[in-house]
């Protein structure tokens, strides 16, 4: 791989200026035939093919799937036991914001940016891209539209996404990049059978094999206390990945597109054996939370921003009975 970290050794962030291009003179390439990825969404396998009207052969019955954590809920357990219990338990809507929106909006352009042939990669290319991303995600789920009230306030924010797939183009050029995968959903089964999976935003592979998996973020950059924390949900990817191709990911990197910051870090196999331990930890916390029924509030900065305050016990609220069963090894959402 010729894409170089910040001089700082194996993990740094670098503002837009510090960052040496990521490619070089050898753009990524490559395919992934090797990886296993498994459908985009849902465990169903799919169908046979169609054998000329013939009799279709039965499907064999799939063995029933073991527990499986994504990193968002697994950050979500670590933030706050209730929080996990009222996303992945109770499974209680949480209606898009404009900030979400316009994370959803943002990672679209730059997925469809990368469609176009490399040379065409351009800022104004990626810019045309929002308005037609925009009417497809408010088609699709008209709880996005009905955020903007009106058409000045829809513009406004049009024009802040815009903005930030602008400042993308300070952090790296993607006429010089050849994704190997886009959106990628990843799945692997420990030795445990908890099943780790979510979904990758870009894994670049270098000639020489080399892995970079890539992270967008539209939010803000964590403080450097909060790295570590940021670095989880990477790591817990490098782990997948190791796990299904043999080979340790060179490479995680955060980008923060807003304020032009980039987090990067080498992992090695001392990290991701971490990282596995930390995981079959925090499942056995799951687990006994769940046994017990005991999904405690732990309330912090965060819950400034949770969706579920008001059914909260830290702020009066009473959470609803728990639905039964409980959802025994439910953890994975479209990952954010
Ligand atoms: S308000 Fe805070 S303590 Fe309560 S569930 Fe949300 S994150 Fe947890």
């Amino acid at each position: 791989m010729t894409d170089a970290t910040c001089p700082s050794g194996r993990s740094g962030r670098c503002g837009a200026a510090e960052i040496p291009p990521n490619v070089g003179t050898v753009p990524y390439g490559g395919a992934v035939d090797e990886m296993v990825l498994v459908p985009a969404r849902g465990d169903d396998p799919p169908e046979p093919p169609d054998h000329g009207g013939a009799a279709r052969p039965p499907v064999p019955p799939r063995p029933p799937l073991g527990p499986a954590l994504s990193p968002s809920r697994a950050a979500d357990f670590m933030t706050c036991p209730l929080l996990y219990r009222f996303r992945v338990i109770d499974r209680l809507p949480e209606p898009p914001t404009t900030a979400t929106a316009r994370g959803t909006l943002v990672h679209a352009a730059l997925e469809r940016l990368f469609d176009l042939p490399a040379a065409g990669r351009t800022r104004e290319a990626a810019r045309a891209l929002v308005m037609p991303e925009w009417e497809r995600l408010a088609a699709a789920e008209p709880e996005l539209a009905a955020l903007f009230p009106d058409e000045a306030e829809l513009a406004s924010w049009l024009k802040s996404a815009t903005a930030i797939i602008d400042a993308y183009f300070t952090l790296e050029d993607p006429r010089r990049l050849e994704p190997a995968e886009r959106e990628c959903y990843v799945e692997t089964t420990l030795d445990s059978g908890l099943r780790l999976r979510g979904y990758i935003d870009r894994l670049d592979v270098a000639p020489g094999g080399d892995i970079r998996i890539v992270d967008y973020k539209t939010g803000r950059a964590p403080r450097e206390a909060y790295e570590a924390s940021a670095l989880f949900q990477m790591k817990f990817y490098a782990l997948v990945i190791w796990r299904l191709r043999g080979q340790v990911p060179r490479l995680l990197q955060l980008m923060y597109l807003a304020e032009g910051e980039v987090l990067r870090y080498s992992p090695d196999e001392s990290d991701l054996l971490a990282t596995e331990r930390k995981v079959a930890a925090l499942w056995k916390a799951i687990e006994r939370a769940r046994d017990a029924g005991d999904w405690r509030p732990r309330p912090s900065k965060l819950c400034d921003w949770c969706n579920h305050k008001a059914l909260c016990p830290e702020f009066g609220g009473t959470p609803p009975p728990l639905p039964e069963p409980a959802l025994p090894g439910a953890g994975m959402v479209r990952t954010t």
